[in-house]
């Protein structure tokens, strides 16, 4: 495609919601041009797939690093441990291997898929531009699937403050006790650190809330001690979230006349739980079901009926956590009874 043509319809970043929304898009028949030059990749993630989110994928739960999950151990903040069943089926994969998967049934379904960064977008005028290195685009509309910092949402002036993200770190490494068990230990700070395994290997780490990022650390090296983990086995990674107890945020538009976002670009990611990929499908879910019937702006009312009222509970009652006791207490309802509901253990 040279400067002077005409796409139709834009997406930026080829992880879950993007790949997911060029999918939905070319299989309706709208052309779609996909942008993302970072396949193959693993991106750092538990890769937990909710019983929710394989409603929307459920062939993902035979991807071969698809590791489905019986159990979660859970230790509080007080140190009692204990043990749940999830009461639906959930699985985690190798990101590298799910998003791949994806994207390819986009490309099967028609989409275009350009292997290149964007370097930049022009959402101002009735013809947005998409921008890389080798070439300027204009098109009907562009989508912001490109993550927690996305240039897209930037160019919307919907990007992230530091106070609504979280930060994660951990590694990569072997497979730890039992397949099927995921751990989840709740310490001294809003977040929790986690064993989930893949079929050949396990995500191992730590998360909260940027401003309590220094506490990480220390936890995370206790944490490795306890479960008899040698830190120098694992391949590190670290990386941001959206992590917002700030729900003023969600009344802002996640789209324009010329601009949609989706996924952690929007700034969608559960504020009690960390889980993103069930919301970057459900929103593109919705937004390609907007573009579809011909009135993107629709996708503004779809998201806040699909996710509007699980972002909210969350991000008005994350802050109850940061409450030891009352951590504990909550993990006391859990374990009399798992199926209370609480948005917690639907990635579970
Ligand atoms: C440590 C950690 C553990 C997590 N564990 C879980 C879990 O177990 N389960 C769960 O549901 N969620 C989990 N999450 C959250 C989940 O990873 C994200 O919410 C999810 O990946 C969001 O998908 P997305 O498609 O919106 O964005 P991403 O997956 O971030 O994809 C964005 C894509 O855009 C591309 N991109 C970015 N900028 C550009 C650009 N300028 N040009 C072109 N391409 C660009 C990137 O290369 C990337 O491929 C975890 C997050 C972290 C950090």
């Amino acid at each position: 495609m040279t400067a002077a043509e005409l796409g139709e319809t834009a997406v930026v970043g080829a992880g879950p919601a993007g790949a997911y929304l060029a999918w939905q898009l070319a299989r309706a028949g709208v052309p779609v041009d996909i942008y993302d030059d970072s396949h193959p990749r693993e991106k750092p993630c538990g890769g937990v797939l909710s019983a929710e989110t394989l409603a929307y994928t459920p062939d993902a739960a035979t991807l071969p690093s698809a590791n489905p999950l019986t159990k979660v151990a859970f230790q509080t903040p007080y140190g009692r441990r204990f043990q749940v069943s999830p009461p639906r089926r959930s699985v985690a994969v190798d990101r590298a291997e799910f998003d791949r998967w994806l994207l390819q049934k986009a490309l099967d379904a028609g989409a275009r898929h350009f292997d290149e960064r964007v370097r930049g977008v022009d959402l101002a005028d009735q013809r947005p531009r998409v921008h890389t290195r080798d070439r300027t685009v204009r098109y009907r509309r562009i989508c912001g699937a490109d993550g927690v910092l996305s240039i897209v949402a930037k160019a919307a002036g919907l990007r992230l403050s530091e106070s609504q993200l979280g930060y994660t770190m951990g590694g990569w490494g072997p497979v730890v006790g039992d397949p099927g068990t995921v751990t989840v230990r709740f310490g001294d700070h809003i977040g929790y650190a986690w064993i989930i395994n893949r079929a050949q290997r396990a995500s191992i780490g730590i998360g909260g809330p940027m401003s309590q990022r220094e506490r990480l650390q220390p936890e995370f090296s206790a944490f490795l001690a306890e479960q008899g983990i040698d830190a120098a086995q694992l391949k590190p990674f670290r990386w941001v979230i959206p992590f917002s107890d700030d729900p003023d945020h969600l009344e802002r538009p996640r789209c324009g006349g010329t601009w949609l976002t989706v996924g952690d670009a929007a700034g969608f990611c559960d504020p009690l739980t960390g889980e993103g990929i069930f919301l970057a499908i459900a929103s593109a879910h919705e937004a390609a079901a907007a573009i579809v019937q011909g009135d993107h702006l629709s996708y503004e009312a779809r998201w806040r009926n699909r996710l509007g009222p699980n972002l909210y509970f969350g991000m008005r009652n994350r802050n109850l956590l940061a409450s030891r006791p009352m951590a504990e207490h909550l993990l006391r309802m859990l374990r009399q009874n798992p199926d209370m509901g609480l948005s917690f253990f639907k990635l579970l």
